[in-house]
């Protein structure tokens, strides 16, 4: 790395560590916080060292929160007897964004990755039984990927979840094999929705 004065080469490290951020787009982006008008170093700031102290886990369905409840769990216009389960948030917002599902989520945080060693207690499904356990919810709508990961999980719910009473279905494959729901177009992922299928 160049010689930049210590505060400037702090911030190129922590952008850096970033996905996807190389050395020099680093450089690039601690250089034009530098540089930026006043108030938005301090703004980036702020909103870094929120985050981990503002955002929460829903206690219902494990996703992001601002409060312990989720805004999509506190809607009472969302069906809570249907529960989309996503392996990670970034999916719930990619089907969000399709606006074509009106119920509520599970997110596991994960998937079953039996090689990299991920069992189900790396994942959050013990949160999910205990929500079928409340009961009230009739349907499960898995929307794990369709990689060699999303399928172990979706297998391993049809299996956990089996003779609870609840309707298992799987969002329709409608995307190439190992696709990613978070890179699913919204009209592929509303046709994914509509077309699900028994587990
Ligand atoms: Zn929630």
């Amino acid at each position: 790395m160049q010689q930049y004065t210590e505060p400037i080469s702090r911030l190129i490290k922590a952008f850096a560590g970033l996905p996807g951020i190389g050395e020099k787009t680093a450089s690039r982006l601690a250089l034009f916080v530098l540089n930026a008008k006043a108030g938005y170093g301090e703004e980036l700031a702020a909103s870094i060292s929120d985050l981990k102290d503002k955002v929460q886990l829903c206690r219902e369905c494990i996703s992001f929160a601002d409060g312990e409840i989720c805004g999509i769990c506190s809607d009472p216009a969302r069906d809570a007897a249907t529960v989309c389960v996503v392996s990670d948030y970034k999916d719930l917002i990619a089907i969000e964004s399709a606006g074509a599902y009106r119920g509520r989520y599970h997110v596991l945080h994960g998937q079953l990755a039996p090689l990299k060693g991920l069992g189900p207690d790396e994942i959050k499904v013990a949160e999910l039984v205990e929500r079928v356990r409340a009961g009230g919810i009739k349907e499960i709508v898995i929307a794990t990927a369709f990689d060699a990961d999303g399928e172990t999980t979706a297998i391993y719910l049809k299996k956990v979840f089996a003779g609870s009473g609840v309707r298992l279905t799987r969002i329709a494959s409608g995307v190439p094999v190992g696709g990613h729901i978070e890179f699913m177009d919204g009209s592929t992922l509303g046709r994914a929705l509509q077309g699900r299928q028994e587990a």
